[in-house]
This record gives C-alpha cells, sequence and structure tokens, in this order.
C-alpha cells in the first residue's frame, strides 16, 4: 500500500503508474489523480485556445472599432500610461543593469546595428546631408582604437560621432554620414562635446590630425 500525495488515499501499488526515477519505482500520487490533472490541463489549453480564436474573429470583423478605441484610449490616458511605462523601466533598469549595460556594449562594440544605421541615414537624409555607402562600425572601431576626442583607449559605451556635423552652424560646411567622417568616441565625451567645434573644447586632447578637415 502507498499513500497518494494528492488525494491522500492509501492505494494498491497497481493504483499507481511506475516511476524508475523515484525511490519506490512509483509516482507520488495516484493514476486517478494524474488523470484528473491531465484533464485539467487539457480543458485549460482548449478554453484557451477557444479565447484565442474568438479574439481573432472579433479584430477581424471589428478591428477598426478597436484600433480607434485603442487610440482614444491612449490619447485620453497618455500620461497614465506614460509613467506606467516610465516606473516599468526604471524597476528594469534598476533589477536588470548589469544586464543592460552589456548589451549596449556588445552592441556598440562590435556593430551599431542594422537598425541604428537605418535611423541615422534617415536622420542624415532629413537635414540633406550626404550619404556614402554601407558604414561598417566594425572596421572603424578597429581602425580608432583610442577615442578621438579624449585620445583614451576606448571602453564601455562607445558612440559614432560625425566629425564634421551634419547639422552645422550657419555659414559651417555640412558633414556627409560617411565613413570617412564618423569616429568613435566615448559616450560622456560625445555627451560633452554636444555640437561644439573640436576648436572651442578646452579640454580636446585627441589627435591633431584625424584625416579629416576640422572645422
Ligand atoms: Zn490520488
Ligand atoms: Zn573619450
Amino acid at each position: 500500500m502507498k499513500t497518494c500525495t494528492k488525494c491522500k488515499e492509501p492505494k494498491d501499488r497497481d493504483a499507481f503508474h511506475r516511476d524508475s526515477s523515484r525511490s519506490d519505482g512509483l509516482t507520488a500520487q495516484c493514476k486517478t489523480c494524474r488523470a484528473a490533472k491531465a484533464a485539467e490541463r487539457q480543458r485549460t489549453e482548449e478554453t484557451r485556445s477557444l479565447e484565442a480564436a474568438r479574439h481573432r474573429a472579433r479584430r477581424a470583423t471589428n478591428g477598426d472599432t478597436i484600433r480607434a478605441k485603442d487610440r482614444a484610449y491612449r490619447a485620453a490616458n497618455g500620461d497614465t500610461i506614460r509613467a506606467k511605462d516610465r516606473a516599468y523601466m526604471a524597476g528594469y533598469r534598476a533589477a536588470n543593469g548589469d544586464k543592460l549595460r552589456q548589451y549596449h556594449r556588445d552592441r556598440y562594440a562590435t556593430d551599431s546595428g542594422p537598425k541604428l544605421e537605418a535611423k541615422a541615414r534617415r536622420k542624415a537624409a532629413k537635414v540633406g546631408s550626404s550619404i556614402g555607402g554601407p558604414i561598417s562600425y566594425k572596421i572603424l572601431r578597429t581602425r580608432f582604437p583610442d577615442c578621438y576626442l579624449c585620445g583614451q583607449t576606448l571602453s564601455g559605451r562607445v558612440q559614432y560621432d560625425h566629425v564634421i556635423p551634419l547639422q552645422p552652424r550657419p555659414g559651417e560646411p555640412q558633414g556627409a554620414h560617411t565613413t570617412d567622417n564618423l569616429r568613435p568616441t566615448h559616450e560622456r565625451c560625445n555627451l560633452r562635446k554636444s555640437n561644439a567645434r573640436l576648436a572651442d573644447l578646452d579640454w580636446y586632447s585627441g589627435p591633431t590630425d584625424i584625416g579629416v578637415p576640422v572645422p
């Protein structure tokens, strides 16, 4: 005799399935309890797929109405939604800071990523800058191991700065979105530089000849 952990009834060994991984060679729950659990699981799955099918059908017939409702809801509750999103992201960052930092490090160290590059090209086109062939951030990163702004070895988060700005001040030349006009920098140095001219940065200590005519 063996007592089932679920129904707590003492039953013959025949009432249990065999399980060689357990010390007595039998499952903890009796056949009846296991069958009930399997049936329950089956019902849950059926309910779920039925609900999903109903949801799909609703969206197929009333898609426009539902989307309009969603838009109206977001318009009316935008601030609340954004506050919730911000709170969620703050919590996520607090819990996963290291993971996020590593993600950015990997992303910028090896390749800016096709999406980021597509975004950079759209931005360049928008401000009327000329755009060269595909940019290999990997090659740039290899060719220039040092930050061109502070002259120190690159580490941590790296950004790619247009040496001649895509959005110059009035009367100054406009840079192009090309490999020649891009240099890797520390994120902190690029943020510190903002859109100042190199000549105006009293802390600039990178090489004077960076292979690009600097404004
Ligand atoms: Zn049982
Ligand atoms: Zn730097």
